[in-house]
């Protein structure tokens, strides 16, 4: 059976948390503790990205696959002859940087992208890159290191703190531990597929045949205790 909420085609669960920003109850209350006690220590946490629906993740897949947008190798660069790589290809560039709708962590409201905008220098747009959330270099290390020391004790970590071979590196991205790690527990390979066959995406074929794959890589293999 599908639970709806899990793969991103049910928001009712959700509420709002600032302006355009959907959690969880139980994660909009702790990460606005979270963001009170930060905020005594001189840093604004900010949301970039909350709650996404499957639709909304749709878009950026099927986007990406068309070669609608770019879509970048692991150093960063532009993929070059996108339409010319065969479809497991395109998948796998894709997972690097964007979930699979149904299964990505943005679809629970347990998961949320910050960052400090008083931290930000003016004139900079946030990229959202390592770089900018570098503990020594990057501009928002204050936020960094505050969330280091202070995360834990609210509930959250980083599921992708570190490259682990499946999603990359998004120091960014905070879950609340909780909440998430019984959502993950319910999205089951079977789920997935259910989903993925009565909401078809581009290269759906090729996907279909790497679900066990795909749940391994880039759904299990987050980081624990970061
Ligand atoms: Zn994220």
């Amino acid at each position: 059976m599908i639970n709806a909420h899990i793969v991103g085609l049910d928001d009712s669960l959700l509420c709002p948390v600032s302006a355009g920003h959907f959690l969880t109850s139980v994660t909009a209350a702790a990460f606005l503790n979270m963001s009170q006690a930060a905020l005594q220590d001189g840093i604004h946490i900010a949301i970039a990205s909350s709650y996404r629906s499957f639709d909304r993740q749709a878009m950026i897949w099927n986007r990406k696959f068309r070669g609608e947008a770019v879509v970048y190798d692991s150093n960063g660069e532009p993929i070059a002859d996108w339409l010319s790589l065969p479809f497991r290809e395109r998948i796998f560039a894709i997972l690097r940087w964007s979930a699979l709708p149904g299964a990505s962590r943005h679809h629970w409201g347990t998961d949320l992208d910050v960052y400090a905008p008083n931290l930000l220098p003016a004139g900079q747009k946030l990229q959202l890159i390592p770089a900018e959330y570098d503990e020594q270099n990057g501009y928002f290390s204050d936020l960094t290191k505050w969330l280091n020391e202070n995360m834990r004790q609210f509930g959250f970590f980083r599921p992708y703190a570190f490259d682990n071979g499946g999603v990359a590196q998004e120091p960014w991205h905070l879950s609340f531990y909780p909440e998430a790690v019984q959502f993950q527990q319910q999205l089951t390979t079977e789920m997935l597929t259910q989903v993925l066959v009565t909401h078809p995406l581009e290269g759906q074929h090729e996907i279909l045949q790497a679900i066990p794959e795909i749940m391994g890589r880039y759904i299990m293999n987050i980081c624990k205790d970061n």
